[in-house]
Formats: C-alpha cells, sequence, structure tokens
C-alpha cells in the first residue's frame, strides 16, 4: 500500500474565460500525472470562477469570497482572464488578473523565453535554437499604476502618470539578480543581468536605473548592464541568444514579453508567473483568444510549462524536491513531445489541437528523465 504524503499543496484553480478553460483541463490531467510520478506529495485544487463571464453571471468579476479562497491556498493556477465584448461601463477590459497582481502584491513577472526542441524561431540563424532568457516584469506600478486612474479633460487632452517606488524596485531587482546567479549557478544563464528603459528620456526611468545599479553592486559575480527599451527591440530579434536575465518596467515588460513569445513560437509556448514575497499566480502569457474560443485549437503549451513553473515555485519555497522533479517532468515532457518534430500545432499552421498536444505530452512523460535536467 502506498505511504499517505506527509505535503498536499492547496491550488486555487482559476480557468478565466475562453480558452482559459480549454487549456486548464488538460493540464490538471498532465499536473496530476507528473504528481503521481514524482510521488511524495499531493495536490488539492479548488476550482473558482472569476472573470468576464463571472461578471456577466453575478455582476463583479472576482468576488470578495472567491479572492480570499485564492489568498488562502500555497498558489494560483489561472487560464485567462477578459473578453473583448464584456467591458466595465467606462470601456475598459475585465481583467481581475491585474487585481490580483496589485492586491497579493506580486511584483516580479516572470516571462521565460526558451526555444522548445523541435519548435523552430522564426529566425533562421542556427543560434536561435538556443535561446533561454526570462524578461522579468515589474508587475504592481509602473505606467499600470495609473489604471482606473486616467483622465480625459474636455475631451481635448488625455493623462496617465507612471509611478516607479524605491522600495518595489529594491525587491525587483534583488529578485532579479538572485535569478541570475541561480541560472549562472544551475548552467543555464551566462550571469549577465540586463536593465531595459529609457533613462536617457525620463526622470522616472533614470531613478529606475539609479536603484537597479545601487542593488547590482552587491552582486558583483554578475555582469549588470543596461539597455534602453528601444534598443533592446532591436537586439532581441536580432541576437536574443545573448540576453539572460532582462528586468523592467510594466508597461515595457508587456510588451516585450510578446515580442519574445514570438521568437520561441507564439503566445502558445510562453508561460509566466506573478511572484510576490507570500503569494503567486501562475497562468500562460497569452489572453483569452477568443478567436480561436471553442474550437479546440488552442495551444495548451504555455499552460503546462506555467504550472511547472508552479510546481519548481512550490518545491523551492517548502524544500520539496519531488515537487521540482515534478516540474522537471512537465518540462522534459514537452521537450519529448515536440523534439520528434512531428507535433506542429495550429497555432503553426499544423494539425495538432489541445487534445493532441496534451496527449502527446502525458505520452512522453513516461520516457523522461529527470536526472540529468538542473
Ligand atoms: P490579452 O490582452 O488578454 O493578453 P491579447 O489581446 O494579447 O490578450 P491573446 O488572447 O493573447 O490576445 O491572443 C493573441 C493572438 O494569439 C490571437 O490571434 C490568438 O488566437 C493567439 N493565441 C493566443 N493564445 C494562443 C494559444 N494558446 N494557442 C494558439 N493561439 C493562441
Amino acid at each position: 500500500m502506498n505511504a499517505i504524503p506527509s505535503t498536499s499543496f492547496h491550488i486555487a484553480v482559476m480557468p478565466g474565460d475562453g480558452i482559459g478553460h480549454e487549456v486548464m483541463a488538460p493540464c490538471i490531467e498532465v499536473v496530476e500525472e507528473a504528481v503521481r510520478r514524482a510521488g511524495n506529495f499531493a495536490m488539492r485544487f479548488e476550482w473558482l470562477e472569476a472573470g468576464a463571464d463571472a461578471y456577466v453571471a453575478t455582476g463583479s468579476a472576482m468576488s470578495k469570497a472567491t479572492f480570499d479562497a485564492a489568498a488562502r491556498a500555497d498558489a494560483i493556477l489561472l487560464g485567462a482572464m477578459g473578453l473583448p465584448h464584456i467591458r466595465y461601463p467606462d470601456g475598459t477590459e475585465i481583467a481581475p488578473q491585474l487585481d490580483l497582481r496589485f492586491d497579493l502584491d506580486l511584483y516580479a513577472g516572470v516571462r521565460p523565453i526558451r526555444t522548445i526542441p523541435g519548435v523552430s524561431s522564426v529566425l533562421r540563424d542556427p543560434r536561435a535554437e538556443k535561446i533561454d532568457l526570462v524578461i522579468i516584469r515589474e508587475s504592481t506600478e509602473g505606467l499600470f499604476a495609473s489604471r482606473g486612474r486616467g483622465t480625459i479633460e474636455e475631451d481635448r487632452e488625455a493623462r496617465e502618470t507612471m509611478v516607479i517606488t524605491r522600495g518595489v524596485c529594491e525587491r525587483l531587482f534583488d529578485f532579479s539578480l538572485r535569478l541570475g546567479q541561480r541560472r549562472r549557478a544551475s548552467g543555464v544563464g551566462q550571469g549577465r543581468v540586463t536593465c531595459v528603459d529609457k533613462a536617457n528620456v525620463f526622470t522616472s526611468f533614470a531613478f529606475f536605473r539609479k536603484i537597479f545599479d545601487e542593488r547590482a553592486r552587491a552582486f558583483p559575480d554578475l555582469l549588470a548592464d543596461h539597455v534602453y527599451i528601444d534598443a533592446s527591440a532591436l537586439m532581441l530579434v536580432l541576437k536574443p541568444w545573448e540576453f539572460d536575465v532582462m528586468v523592467t518596467e510594466n508597461m515595457f515588460g508587456d510588451i516585450l514579453s510578446d515580442l519574445g513569445a514570438g521568437l520561441v513560437g507564439g503566445m502558445g509556448y510562453a508561460p509566466s508567473a506573478d511572484v510576490g514575497d507570500t503569494h503567486a499566480v501562475f497562468q500562460p502569457c497569452h489572453g483569452s483568444a477568443p478567436d480561436i474560443a471553442g474550437q479546440g485549437k488552442a495551444n495548451p503549451t504555455a499552460m503546462f510549462l506555467s504550472a511547472a513553473m508552479m510546481l519548481d515555485w512550490l518545491g523551492e519555497r517548502h524544500e520539496v524536491a519531488s515537487a521540482r522533479k515534478a516540474a522537471a517532468l512537465i518540462e522534459g515532457a514537452v521537450d519529448a513531445a515536440f523534439g520528434t518534430g512531428r507535433l506542429v500545432t495550429c497555432e503553426r499552421g499544423g494539425e495538432a489541437g489541445t487534445s493532441a498536444v496534451a496527449r502527446a505530452v502525458l505520452e512522453a512523460m513516461a520516457f523522461v528523465s529527470t536526472e540529468d535536467r538542473p
């Protein structure tokens, strides 16, 4: 008889809207299989409704009870929220996932951009097969601090205000610099952390850069450098393999992470995590994709890789090695499934829809070894 695991993680599952539901269902299957194979710990899933559909049904995009339940969980796994045709009276889209970032103080948006074997980049240079960088998008202030507070004067002039604070920046940069150290120690990164800003034009970004330099002095083993946002967009297209960790303001990070997703195959391949000191939300970079919702075409890979990030975060935070092993099993299974070169998603003009990708990843997990992974 199997022993009852002593560790059980409580996960708040929020599928949200559109393809959020379609990618979440197979994701839970994949996570359960990885947990079963890794052994020694368990997961308890609490399904919660929030988003645009919830707003239509209940008048609230995320009720207080739902928020409280999510905040009590060990981690939050989110599909996608918001639908363009469902809006608040002021015309803005329903995005309670942004409220989660603000209310749970999830200051570090972690957006890994990694080429998956068998999923070729749009770049023809062979070095594009080795893209492996992480964009850290500050997620609680910057230009988004103005969300819901923008003004329009007499239909003549609109204003939004950028906010950069020392407290958030210090934590953000320390997080990014520690990630640079961890990536180098595990043989993935070169130990380079790049501050992306527009310090040559804006006072707020000069301040952002100044704090970056101050914090980087405590990490003399790393190469800490700067790139302007416009130059970083150019370099990400010309030579993305030269970057390791990039850290930037909220709005810049929003844009750069979609550019990064495009480099490695599309939105369906880009996972993300919004991490604070006590809570974290894991969700694909993509939105609810209403143009393909309900057709079985959504690529669930980003959702699977976001769940792997969640398992890795839980494993590190709670010192549960088998949770990190489960994370490596999912990542390894994704690599193995696509590595055959035969699995081509609808997103890339192929035949493989949501269930075909899920089946391939579940089958590949049986053959994955986690021993040789960092
Ligand atoms: P948001 O602003 O909510 O992040 P968005 O407006 O950027 O959303 P997405 O919903 O991310 O838009 O979709 C952008 C494009 O990428 C759409 O054409 C969509 O169909 C496609 N797309 C997004 N996610 C996936 C996926 N998982 N699989 C396949 N295609 C996807």
